[in-house]
Parts: structure tokens; sequence; C-alpha cells
């Protein structure tokens, strides 16, 4: 007979859903699959007969041929060893489940019929729970916590292929409760803490200003002046997400098998630091189709440290999801893209030695050398970073004499003032954060006099700053603006916000 089964597959973060049908007949045993399928899903065959026939169901005993659609979509992974084996079962009538067609499966099955689970069901979840509100989402076990943050979602989580055929005959009795996964919700991820850094208040005001409007920064100074130290303090700092930044974060984690069973979905902001060797297709995502670096800083922080480390192709991948928040892959089988919408956090030594840049030490480069180190970092993606920072490096004792500085906990309260003023400012939208503002929307919401642009344009014009570096520095005088409570934008806070472009001027003219 013939039997259609619900599971879905991922394009990018998104979840579309397929039909598994199978079709049972008299006839020589075989089986043959049709659909588009991968490699792994050709070795599904083999893994589910075994799993039926370890459950004592006979394998594949009639003629059967299985379609998966819609067939140009390209489906990968063992994601449909569950209801290809639920399909095959119900053709050849060794089941009886009533109302088949309100269950969507998702899981991979071990020869013994056991669920292992899989990537990207927080993507299925939160898409059935907004287009198929009544479905029942069946997923293996340790794939639980994922499915029951969506907490409008009725879900099963068997261990085992027998369990699963047990829980469909009384599925109300085997729901799960999103009760236990929101346990561990507490643990807060432990960062460092702005009062352990001494001194560095120029530093310290760039970061809070980068966290309160999402603007991109670059700390420039001699190794070992804590720019590394004052960047891992960020994450402190960073204003609260909101329910539908946690809810996207956490299906591109999930998206990339990265969900974290603990904590349900994401509290925090994501902090990512790639290493330096990071591959353009790390960074930007594409391998196996899956999320890079730049998506699960998504809502976060992309920090590179040693940017000029960096392979350059890897960095110029960079600017497009700096400009769109959003990185677009083209493939054989069409394309995606994954949001990525992160600030873009950089560390660098001003010259291969290290020293270009302190008073206490020489440096030993050549002119030419120190041109080389610095120009591969470009200037079009110098001019994407807002707040150019150099590093002082100051001797032990001086910066020790002084008093231990704020805690993260109370510049945090500064930053999420000033994001509420923004969110507020721009109701209806959902990037509100001054860095990512268009530059129509921007125009509106300066509210400067005549003099203030004045003082402006005069300054672009004398640090010759680009169409798009004189639009950044507004950004970042609103903010400026902002943390100080201010509607309108005056000259002290273009000020603040012109000397943060004082590197890009020095270096490349
Ligand atoms: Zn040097």
């Amino acid at each position: 007979m013939f039997q259609r089964i619900r599971s879905a597959a991922l394009r990018g973060i998104e979840a579309i859903p397929v039909e598994i049908e199978v079709d049972s007949t008299s006839g020589l045993p075989g089986f043959s699959l049709v659909g588009l399928p991968d490699n792994a899903v050709r070795e599904a065959r083999e893994r589910v007969i075994s799993a039926m026939r370890s459950c004592g169901f006979y394998g594949c005993s009639t003629r059967m041929t299985v379609n998966m659609s819609p067939a140009d979509l390209r489906k990968e992974g063992a994601a449909f060893d569950l209801g290809l084996a639920i399909g095959m079962l119900a053709a050849t009538e060794q089941i009886r489940i009533a109302n088949l067609e309100n269950f969507l499966f998702l899981g991979e099955l071990s020869l013994d019929a056991k669920l292992r689970p899989v990537h990207g069901i927080l993507a299925v979840a939160a898409n059935l729970a907004r287009y198929a509100p009544q479905t029942t989402l069946v997923v293996p076990y340790e794939n639980r916590e994922e499915a029951v943050c969506v907490e409008t979602l009725k879900v099963i989580a068997p261990k085992t292929l027998e369990e699963c055929l047990n829980g469909l005959q009384e599925p109300e009795r085997v729901y799960c409760s999103g009760h236990e996964c929101h346990l561990a919700s507490a643990t807060q991820n432990k960062t460092a803490d702005f009062s352990q850094v001494y001194g560095m208040a120029a530093v310290k005001r760039a970061l809070e200003i980068s966290a309160a409007g999402a603007h991109n920064f670059l700390l420039v100074g001699s190794p070992g002046a804590g720019k590394t130290l004052c960047a891992r303090c960020l994450p402190g700092i960073l204003p609260a997400m909101r329910r539908n930044e946690s809810l996207e974060s956490t299906i591109i984690h999930s998206c990339a098998g990265m969900f974290d069973s603990c904590s349900g979905l994401m509290k925090s902001r994501p902090f990512r630091s790639p290493h330096h060797t990071a591959t353009v297709a790390s960074l930007v995502g594409g391998m196996k189709l899956r999320p890079g670096e730049a998506s699960l800083a998504h809502n976060g922080v992309l920090f590179l440290d040693e940017l000029p480390e960096f392979q350059r192709a890897a960095l110029e991948c960079l600017r497009q999801p700096l400009e769109e928040g959003v990185v677009r892959l083209n493939r054989a089988l069409g394309n995606i893209s994954f949001p990525a919408s992160f600030v873009l956090g950089a560390a660098m030594n001003p010259c291969p030695c290290g020293y270009a840049m302190d008073n206490r030490r020489d440096c030993r480069c050549a002119p030419e050398t120190i041109k080389r180190y610095r120009s591969k970092v470009s200037g079009p993606l110098l001019d994407r970073i807002d707040l150019q920072v150099s590093v002082p490096s100051v001797p032990i004792d001086e910066s020790r004499a002084g008093e231990a500085g704020e805690s993260s906990a109370e510049i945090q309260k500064r930053v999420e003032a000033a994001c509420e003023i923004q969110e507020n400012r721009l109701k209806d939208r959902k990037n509100f954060r001054n860095g990512h503002l268009d530059g129509k929307t921007l125009k509106d919401i300066l509210l400067w006099d005549r003099e203030a642009e004045n003082f402006a344009l005069k300054a672009a014009e004398k640090w010759r700053m680009s169409h798009r570096g004189y639009d950044r520095m507004l950004k970042v005088a609103r903010t400026i603006a902002d943390l100080r409570q201010s509607d309108k934008v005056e000259r002290p806070d273009l000020a603040e916000a012109i000397q943060y472009r004082a590197l890009e001027a020095t270096w490349m003219n």
C-alpha cells in the first residue's frame, strides 16, 4: 500500500517541509529511492532495514519505491531515517497508527534501532509552531530540549524505534513538557569583568559605545597592553537579547549542531573569536551548508584577534555581511543565505614587532615593513570600522596605582538605557540599533543644529572621510548622545566620534 510521511530538511537555517512517500507492491523484493538524495540518504536504506529487523520486523520483502519531495531540494544527512522506517513499516502494514499525518518525524537510526540526534531541530520546531501548530514533532531523545524550547509545540522524544512506535499509539501519554529544559538556564556565562581592568579609560569608553550602538571597533596597541583582555570583557556589558533575537541566534546554533541543551534558548549575546587560521568557509559558512562564524556571531560580536594575520580573502568576504547583515552563498543547487548581523571587533599590533606606537620601547621595523603590515587590513575594511582606538601601553606601577575601574554590571546599565532609547525611537524596526541604520533614517534622528552640521562637514573634509565613513561617524555620534540621554546630537558628540576615525586618516593617507 501507499504511505506518506512528513519530515523536514534545512535550507540555510530555514526548515523546508519534505514528504517521504513509500509505495509497497507485490513483486520481486527490491528498493528504489528517488528524489535527489545524496549518499547519506542512500545509506539510510541499509540502516533503516537493519533497525527494522532488530525490532523484530521484516525488512524488505516486497517491491518498495520511496520518493522524497520536493525533488529539487537537496536532502542530506541522516535525519530522514526515522520517517523512512515509519513509512516502510506502515506501507507494508506491519504497524497501524491512527492519524499518521499529524506527526512530523526527524532522527537518525543506528543499526540496533537506537535514535541519534540530528541538527537544526529548533529551526523545524519554530517553523511548525508558526505554520502547522497542530503537528506533533517526533525527535530523538537527545534533541528534546531543543524541540521543547518552542513551548506551544507537542513533542515526542523516544530513545529507540520501538519506544517511538509505542508512543505513537498513545501520544498524549508521552508528550514532553518544557520544564526540565530551563532548569539550568540560571547559570550565566563567566566572562572577564571590567573591574579587573586597571586604567584604560579610553578603551573602555569605546567598547561601551560599541555595545550601546552596535558599532564595529579595532584596538591597536603593543603586545600585552591589554587589548584582548578588554575585548573579552565586552560580553559582560552587551545589552540583553530581545526574545526574537534569542530565538534567531539559537536556531543558527542548532543548525550548526551547537545547541547547548543546558541553557535552552540563548540568554546572552554570542561572542565568537575564531583563530586567525580560519578559512573563508569557516568564517562565512558553506561547509556542508552549515553557518559559519559570522552567522554564529549574529546578534553578538565577531572578534578577530591579530587581524593582519587573517587571510586577506577571509577578511574581504566579511565586507558583504558587514553591509547587509546577511551572508549569501551561491551553490550548485541554488542560493542560500544565513543571517549575519554582528559587531566586528578586532585587535592588532601597530607593526610586526609590535612597538611602533610605544613610548617605552623602540620599534625595530623598517617603514616599508610597517606599511606592508598595515596594508593587510584593506581601506574598505577599515572604512567599516567605526571605533579605531589606540591602546597605550602604561607602566605597571602607574596603572596599578590607580583605582580598579567600574564593574561590567554598572557599565551595562548605561548601555541598556541607551539601547532602550534606540528601541523606543524606532519601535517598528527589527534592527533598531544605531550601527544598523540606513542613511535616510539616520538623517531624521540626528536632530542637530546648523552649527553642529557645519562642524561635522568641515571635519569630514579635513580628514578626507568617505561617504560611508562620514555616515558611520554620525551613527557613532548618535550613540554617544544616546548614552548621555540627549535627543540632540551636539558638537562634543561629533568631536568624540570623529577622533575614533583617526587611525584611518593617518594610515591610509
Ligand atoms: Zn615595529
